[in-house]
């Protein structure tokens, strides 16, 4: 009966048994897969529970909506609710507070934080609660007890004196521990656990008489007179004759056990106790085990007439038969208890009247910490759960894990980012947001496609056009399939990641590609040119180089005559010949409309090699003939740039056009005089 209940409200089964065996068996765990459960047993035993262990996305019910049943049956106040997620948003933790919520503790589970804060909140509560509370929680079983508990008890408060609030508890304790240890040695008695309840609770009971003891005597320094013992030893038939005054209560068990502890606590095995002077198991056994707890914490305890014994002290004082003779099954079940019985009576005396809630929950502390197998095995999970989540935050990849139990949808950080979603997804088929994103019937084909492949393959990619986040784009699908170790086995959910088709590198590449070519003839256009003619020229040494620039002779006649589009077929030509007349090492381009340049790299003699390009190119396509007029410079020394070099070039093919076009120059300095403006000298693409 002293096992403290916890209810666990999650989804998935995976994070319920993770935190029941994080608690551990000290605790009793009730488990519930969704709010509604929850809700219906809370309902039913709401009262038997310590503690709730509440997810908050779930079906059927959230975590919410519990907490909203909770605040209506009126137990929020008196059960702490622990808030469990992967996630929370300033908004979620504030409604889960206003709504009455205790704590928040994250996902993925760090064991010890799990438990630390399942005994806070424990600790905390037990804290709050008064004295009459804690007792009547525990007699809770019994309703008609608990109503005369307190009726008797509120009488004894009334009365009591200075002491006997802890003596009260001591007694209580003692009595629990010899009763228990009693069950185990022998079936005399007919010790079950309802016996050991009503007897140990009828213990508080025990000195109620001594309301009626006049204070002088009760309290007196220093040893009674005979007439004043007689007068005390009337306190067992007092508080008898009290509980048999209370004629509504006469045929209640807990009243009959107190009847008995109250008449007889004074009673010894051999006879010569008091009132009545019963031998042996004559005596009750509640009265008995009273008797001695009784004693044992009178010697242990300071009195107005005498300083506290020590345990040890009066443990030998009983045992030697000083204080009257008791049961040697009992003083037996006292040598057995004795260090327990002393460290649970040390920690009351300090922690006042909340000291049995607290050891309570401290036992199932000290179980906490002592870690077991299994408990490192969980750490290991959690380890690891950790690194997978930082390393899932830091590699921006979507990835995603897709539950059969509970239909739901979990994706990485970056992957609910670019989504624009939640990180959990109840029945993502459902979601609009990401309906938008990839179609209606997106979890249908998806789920199709994933099933057909599972069973021959457990890992499979495809490719396929997602519009993630609005931006169209092809991305690779990786998944795999999670089976389950049932038989036949079924699949329980999928795992994976969906992976731009372009990585980065790609990216970069390609559109470096595109900037610098010339989509109509697949040459380099001037951009190109610079990107590559600084690296060229710096190699001048190693070998020679010479730039050529040429424009096409009366090309517009061309585009007039044939149309814009034959135009283009005759720029695709040129190119065409172009390649096919230089060497591979040579760079060629489109630098405007119909003007091109080639750098050549050579270390023989260029005049060949120009002359050939240059018949090259000329010729007939389709009915035009086709000539360029070509100026060509060579370079002289290491300190040209490219830019002076084609300065040169391109005056020579100033002088060519001038001079009759369909030729070839080389340039030299007497061309200077012929210039043009530099800007009207090429033509933009
Ligand atoms: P010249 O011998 O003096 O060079 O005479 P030209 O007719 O070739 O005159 P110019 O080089 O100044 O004219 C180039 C023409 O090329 C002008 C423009 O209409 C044409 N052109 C420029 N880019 C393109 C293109 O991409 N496609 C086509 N079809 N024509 C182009
Ligand atoms: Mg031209």
């Amino acid at each position: 009966m002293d096992q403290i209940k916890i209810l666990i409200v999650d989804d998935s089964e995976m994070n319920r048994s993770i935190l029941a065996d994080m608690l551990g068996e000290e605790f009793v765990t009730v488990e519930a897969e969704n709010g509604e459960t929850a809700v219906d047993i809370l309902r039913e035993s709401g009262r038997e529970f310590s503690l709730v262990l509440l997810d908050i996305v779930m079906p059927v019910m959230d975590g919410f909506g519990v907490l909203t049943e909770m605040k209506n049956m009126r137990l929020i106040e008196e059960l702490p609710v622990i808030m469990v997620s992967a996630e929370k948003t300033p908004a979620q933790v504030e409604l889960a507070y206003e709504l009455g919520a205790t704590d928040f503790i994250m996902r993925p589970f760090d064991a010890a934080i799990v438990r630390r804060r399942v005994m806070n909140t424990l600790l905390l509560y037990a804290k709050q609660k008064k004295l009459l509370g804690i007792i009547e929680e525990q007699i809770r079983e019994n309703e008609q007890n608990s109503s005369l508990m307190v009726d008797v008890l509120s009488h004894i408060v009334e009365f009591r004196n200075g002491e006997s609030g802890l003596h009260i508890w001591h007694v209580r304790t003692i009595t629990e521990f010899l009763l228990r240890k009693l069950a185990t040695k022998t079936v005399k008695y007919p010790l079950d656990e309802t016996e050991i309840t009503i007897i140990s609770m009828a213990s508080a009971l025990h000195d109620i008489g001594k309301i009626a003891i006049d204070d002088k005597i009760l309290n007196k320094p220093g040893k009674l007179t005979p007439e004043e013992f007689a007068v005390m030893k009337t306190h067992s038939i007092i508080g008898a004759r009290m509980l048999e005054g209370l004629t509504q209560y006469r045929g209640n068990p807990l009243v009959r056990k107190a009847y008995e502890i109250c008449r007889w606590h004074h009673e010894r095995y051999d006879g010569k106790g008091y009132p009545d002077g019963l031998v042996g198991d004559e005596i009750p056994i509640s009265a008995q085990i009273v008797a001695l707890a009784d004693v044992y914490d009178a010697l242990t305890s300071a009195r107005v007439y005498k300083p506290p014994f020590t345990p040890e002290k009066a443990e030998e004082m009983i045992l030697t038969g000083q204080c009257g003779v008791f049961n040697p099954l009992l003083l037996e079940c006292l040598s057995d208890e004795f260090v327990y019985i002393r460290e649970a009576l040390e920690q009351e005396a300090k922690d006042g009247q909340h000291a049995r809630e607290i050891r309570r929950f401290s036992d199932a502390l000290g179980y906490a910490k002592n870690t077991s197998t299994s408990d490192r095995t969980l750490k290991l999970l959690d380890y690891e759960r950790m690194k997978y989540n930082f390393y899932a935050e830091l590699t921006e990849e979507i990835q995603f894990e897709y539950r059969f139990d509970n239909d739901m949808l979990i994706f990485s950080p970056w992957g609910a980012k670019k989504f624009g979603v939640e990180a959990e997804i109840m029945h993502p088929a459902l979601d609009t947001r990401l309906r938008a994103q990839l179609g209606k019937n997106w979890f249908e084909s998806f789920k199709k496609l994933v099933m057909a492949v599972a069973p021959e393959k457990q890992d499979f990619r495809y490719e396929c056009e997602l519009a993630i986040g609005g931006e169209k784009r092809w991305y690779n699908i990786i998944v795999r399939a999670m089976w389950t170790d049932d038989l036949p086995p079924r699949i329980e959910s999928f795992i994976g990641k969906i992976v731009d088709v372009n990585d980065m590198h790609n990216t970069i590449t390609a559109l470096k590609e595109n900037s610098i070519r010339d989509p109509l003839t697949g040459l380099l256009n001037r951009a190109g040119v610079l990107e590559d003619v600084g690296r060229k020229l710096s190699r001048f040494g190693e070998n020679k180089y010479a730039i050529a620039v040429f424009d096409i002779d009366l090309f517009k006649s061309a585009n007039d005559t044939y149309g814009h589009l034959f135009g283009d077929r005759v720029l695709r030509e040129v190119a065409d010949r172009l390649v096919h007349s230089t060497r591979a090492g040579d760079l060629c381009a489109r630098i405007g409309g119909d003007e091109f340049l080639i750098i050549f790299e050579y270390n023989t003699d260029i005049h060949p090699i120009i002359a050939r390009v240059f018949h090259a190119l000329c010729g007939e396509v389709d009915g035009f003939t086709l000539s360029v007029s070509m100026g060509v410079c060579e370079m002289a020394s290491a300190d040209e740039t490219y830019t002076g070099l084609f300065r040169k070039a391109d005056v020579a093919l100033y002088v060519c056009k001038k001079t009759g076009r369909g030729q070839f120059r080389y340039y030299d300095e007497s061309m200077e005089g012929e210039v043009l403006p530099a800007e009207e000298t090429q033509t933009e693409i």
